[in-house]
């Protein structure tokens, strides 16, 4: 009797241990330093699946993408309209011509700009790492997990609950510096994407040229912003988001989420001040509330 109680409770011990197994990996895909830390009896196969889907995106969506009639094309046209063309996903001979990709950076003459602004080639750069996130979360979805926080290259997706029900808490980084600038927190299936002109860029005669184009002119947008963070459920959303409200910059970007209801942001301006909307839920830091006018 005394042995089979032993034996019940060594089982439901190691059961116990498999539910809160954990499980890091570091990969390099899409030209970043990804990190996947996921908590569940499925861990290490969720990691080794999700591995296997940024491969696939990386080699599927990698610029210039072929064009052809796919739903995730259409999802990045409409929100492409959304927001009034400040996401262009045929931006691909613009950022060769400067030389984002071959890193044989250049300021290319005017007739050039012009003449790669007419080409129409696709880069989902500033989208597929979110786009990356959400697919991420359905495999999450369908295996045993508690919980998981995936840099996917400095796009945050959270998923699952902490413990005792506490926030995932997820640092802006300083974009003048190494450390943060604050943090936002989040619960449940979460993306936290931010752009900002410090991630790629070169400088010429101490001025900077970043990999964040205004399709409108084809020279880095200088909207005003070092940064935009945006916080969504849907990780395309979030990605496109936030390139295009740092095309836009603060002014306008406020406007469009004044009109939206399907995210909140973090600007970081020029000038150092940061503005957040109003569900932002940052901390650690001083800023100005975005509200909707009543
Ligand atoms: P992200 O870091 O998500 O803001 O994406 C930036 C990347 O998206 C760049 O490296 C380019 O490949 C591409 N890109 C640059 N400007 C734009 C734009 N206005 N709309 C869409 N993609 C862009
Ligand atoms: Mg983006």
């Amino acid at each position: 009797m005394k042995r089979i109680f032993c034996l019940i409770l060594v089982c439901l011990l190691l059961g116990g241990c498999s539910r809160v197994e954990k499980c890091e990996k570091t990969l390099f895909a899409m030209d970043t330093v990804m990190e996947l830390t996921i908590w569940g009896a499925d861990a290490e196969r969720a990691a080794g699946e999700i591995g296997q889907l940024l491969r696939t995106l990386e080699q599927q969506w990698t610029a210039p993408v072929q064009a052809e009639e796919d739903t995730l094309l259409a999802r990045i046209q409409a929100l492409q309209e959304r927001t009034d063309g400040a996401f262009d996903p045929g931006l691909y001979a613009l950022v060769d011509a400067w030389g984002f990709y071959d890193e044989q950076y250049r300021i290319p003459s005017q007739e050039l700009i012009d003449s790669a602004l007419a080409d129409e080639r696709l880069d989902l750069g500033g989208a597929v790492k979110g786009y990356a996130g959400q697919l991420a979360v359905q495999i999450l979805d369908g295996m045993e997990i508690d919980r998981a926080i995936l840099d996917l290259g400095g796009n945050i997706q959270t998923y699952g609950s902490k413990p005792g029900g506490e926030p995932w808490l997820i640092g802006i980084r300083d974009p003048d510096g190494a450390g943060e600038l604050g943090i936002v927190s989040v619960y449940g299936a979460m993306s936290v994407v931010t752009s900002g002109d410090y991630q790629r860029y070169f400088e010429v005669d101490g001025q900077r040229y970043h990999h964040i184009f205004d399709p409108q002119t084809g020279w880095p947008a200088d909207s005003g912003l070092q940064s935009v963070t945006v916080i969504c459920s849907d990780g395309l959303t979030a990605d496109v988001l936030s390139t295009a409200l740092f095309v836009m910059g603060p002014k306008k970007g406020a406007a469009f989420w004044q009109n939206s209801g399907d995210f909140e942001a973090v600007f970081v301006l020029d000038s150092g001040e940061i503005w957040a909307t109003q569900g932002a839920r940052l901390s650690g830091c001083e800023f100005e509330v975005i509200r909707r006018e009543k």
